[in-house]
C-alpha cells in the first residue's frame, strides 16, 4: 500500500478517478458552464464521474505543483483530473484556502531559506512592522497580523522590534501544523515484512502536501524559481555545485537562459565593456568563454 520514501517517510499512494471529475452545485446541477459569479462559486463541490478508482505514485514535488495551480473551478479541475481530490470535503473554497496558505508557507520559507543565505529581500516583501505590531504582506491582499498589541499580544514580545525571521518562523511553522492535522503516525511492516516500524502517513492529498513541505523543512531542503520561467522546483540534494542546469526547470529553460546570457554578452560587448566585466555580469566562466561566445561558437 505505503511507499517508502529514503528518508523513512511513508507517504500512501493517492488516488483519483478514472474517469476524472465536475464540479456540482449546491442544487446538486452539474456545473458545465465553470464562468460562475463569485457570489456562486463557493457553493461548488468536486464530484468523481464514475467509482473506478486507480493509484499512482505521488511526484515528491507535488506540494509545488499545487501552489501553481490557478484558484479558479477550471485550473482546480485540471489539477484534480490529474492528482484527485484535496480529501474528504471538496469544496471550491477548501481548494481555495488550501492553495492560499500552501503558497503563503512556501513563499515564508523561501524567503527565510535566503535569509539564511544572505539575502533578505524576500522577507523583507512578506513581512512589515508598524506601531501596533508584525504582519505578513501578501500582494492585492490584507496584511495579516502576526502579533500585535490587539492580535496575539503575548507573541509580540517574544520577537526583537524590527525582527524579520522570527515572525516569519513562526507564522509558517502555525500554518504547516494546521495543514498537518490530517496526518497520523502508523506502525506499519517494512517490504521485506520483517519487522514494523513507526511511519508518518497520510491518506489525503491535502495531508501529502502539507507533509512535503514540513519533511523539506526537516531536511532543510530547499526549492527555488526557474531562472527563466519562474516556476517552484526543488532542489536536489545529491546535485552539489553550481551546475546551471540547477537554475532552470527544463532543458528548454536551460536552452533560453544561455541563449539570453549569450545575446546580453553581445549587447555589453557592443557598449564596449571589456570582456573580463562581461564574463562576470552575464556569470561566464572566463573572458575567454565569453569571446567565444562574441564569434558565435
Ligand atoms: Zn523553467
Amino acid at each position: 500500500m505505503g511507499t517508502k520514501t529514503d528518508d523513512g517517510l511513508e507517504l500512501f499512494r493517492l488516488q483519483r478517478c478514472t474517469a476524472g471529475y465536475v464540479w456540482r452545485r449546491a442544487d446538486l446541477r452539474a456545473a458545465d458552464d465553470l464562468d460562475l459569479g463569485t457570489d456562486r462559486i463557493e457553493s461548488l463541490t468536486l464530484i468523481p464521474l464514475n467509482d473506478e478508482l486507480e493509484s499512482y505514485l505521488l511526484p515528491d514535488d507535488l506540494f509545488l505543483r499545487l501552489t501553481e495551480v490557478e484558484p479558479t473551478p477550471a485550473g482546480v479541475l485540471a489539477f484534480a483530473n490529474a492528482y484527485g481530490p484535496l480529501g474528504a470535503a471538496d469544496s471550491f473554497d477548501t481548494w481555495q484556502f488550501v492553495i492560499g496558505q500552501l503558497r503563503a508557507a512556501v513563499s515564508l520559507y523561501g524567503a527565510l531559506r535566503g535569509h539564511a543565505a544572505g539575502d533578505s529581500g524576500g522577507l523583507q516583501r512578506l513581512i512589515r512592522w508598524d506601531d501596533a505590531g508584525v504582519y505578513f504582506i501578501e500582494p492585492g491582499q490584507i496584511p495579516l497580523p502576526i502579533a500585535t498589541t490587539d492580535i496575539n499580544a503575548d507573541r509580540l514580545s517574544r520577537f526583537g522590534r524590527g525582527d524579520l525571521a522570527g515572525p516569519a518562523r513562526y507564522l509558517l511553522q502555525e500554518s504547516i501544523n494546521h495543514g498537518l492535522h490530517a496526518v497520523s503516525a502508523r506502525l506499519l511492516w517494512n517490504t521485506e515484512r520483517t519487522h514494523l516500524a513507526l511511519r508518518v502517513v497520510s491518506t489525503s492529498l491535502e495531508g501529502c502536501v502539507w507533509l512535503q513541505l514540513a519533511r523539506l523543512i526537516d531536511c532543510a531542503r530547499s526549492y527555488r524559481q526557474c531562472r527563466t520561467c519562474r516556476k517552484w522546483m526543488l532542489i536536489d540534494r545529491e546535485s552539489a555545485g553550481n551546475r546551471p542546469s540547477r537554475f532552470t526547470c527544463s532543458n528548454a529553460c536551460r536552452m533560453r537562459l544561455y541563449l539570453a546570457r549569450i545575446g546580453q554578452a553581445r549587447r555589453l560587448h557592443a557598449q564596449h565593456v571589456p570582456l573580463a566585466e562581461i564574463a562576470r555580469r552575464v556569470s561566464a566562466k572566463d573572458a575567454k568563454t565569453v569571446k567565444g561566445w562574441l564569434r558565435g561558437e
